[in-house]
């Protein structure tokens, strides 16, 4: 094994991962040796420079694939390419994600229906699709994106709080049928990580409480993270390296916090 790219010719597919924490997991995967299939939305020329960017640091080969994650098609298409493409799937990272703050009485339908496809349905679409090629090879590692919502609530995010939830009761689910394949399923429940999804939840957060944006970050955001830190990129990477290694085939439908002690009060 090359202790420099551990993850040399294995093939990973991470959903959103043109921002944000996508993007830093796809960028570590790549880092260890990972061939990548890229999946977001948003503008094609940033998306290609990235492609190029992670194509030229890392010496991999990195596509990228624009299936809507509200489109059941188009995610099963983009599975199928990514087999196609690196003729196998050893790493699936169901990672897209939105948000929408508001009252349970004024949440609007079309945001409800949009999170729950989004934030839970897309999983079981990527999962679906992903471990036949997964059980062919006898190596597998589905690592979902959940939250410290997958486990606690918080109010006016019931959209959130509630695909969340379900997608720990998914990554249980399929850990157990898939545990005697050689591959696992987990999830990683990160608190708050300073990515464009957070901050675009500061403005309705502090519209939706009465007050300042400041006092949305300290009171509101980092009040329930006792390390008073923003969770990092890298303590992402890191556990999700952990996990797709030999050294993780044994944590299987697990929830895994890293929330600075959130869950834990
Ligand atoms: P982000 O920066 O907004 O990134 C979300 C990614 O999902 C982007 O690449 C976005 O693409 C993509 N996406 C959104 N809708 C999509 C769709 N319909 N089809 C395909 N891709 C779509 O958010 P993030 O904070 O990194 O969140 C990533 C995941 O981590 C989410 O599941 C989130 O719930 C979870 N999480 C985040 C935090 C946090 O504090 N940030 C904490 C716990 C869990 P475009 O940008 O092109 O739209």
């Amino acid at each position: 094994m090359d202790r420099q790219q551990p993850l040399l010719g294995r093939a990973a597919l991470i959903t959103g991962s043109t921002s944000g924490i996508g993007l830093a997991l796809a960028e570590a995967l790549a880092s260890a040796g990972a061939n990548i299939m890229l999946n977001g939305l948003g503008d094609r020329d940033e998306i290609e420079h990235i492609r190029t960017r992670l194509t030229r640091e890392h010496r991999v080969t990195v596509l990228y694939h624009d299936a809507d994650m509200t489109q059941p098609d188009e995610i099963a298409d983009l599975v199928a390419q990514t087999h196609k493409a690196f003729g196998r799937l050893d790493i699936a990272v169901p990672n897209a994600g939105i948000q929408h703050v508001s009252s349970i009485e004024d949440f609007p339908v079309e945001k409800w229906d949009a999170i729950l496809a989004i934030n839970l349905s897309s999983a079981f679409h990527v999962i679906r699709a992903a471990v036949p090629f997964m059980k062919d090879q006898g190596f597998g590692r589905i690592v979902n994106m959940a939250s410290a919502h997958a486990l606690v609530a918080s109010p006016f995010k019931s959209a959130y709080v509630a695909a969340k939830h379900g997608l720990a009761g998914l990554t249980k689910s399929v850990a157990l049928e898939i545990a005697q394949h050689g591959i696992t399923c987990n999830a990683i429940c990160p608190g708050y990580v300073k990515t464009p999804l957070v901050e675009a939840q500061i403005g309705p957060t502090a519209k939706a409480r009465g007050i300042t944006d400041e006092a949305v970050i300290s009171e509101v955001l980092l009040a329930v993270q006792p390390t008073k830190a923003f969770v990092q990129y890298e303590q992402l990477a890191g556990l999700l390296l952990y996990l797709v290694s030999d050294a993780g085939a044994s944590v299987n439908g697990a929830m895994l916090s890293i929330d600075g002690g959130w869950t834990a009060q």
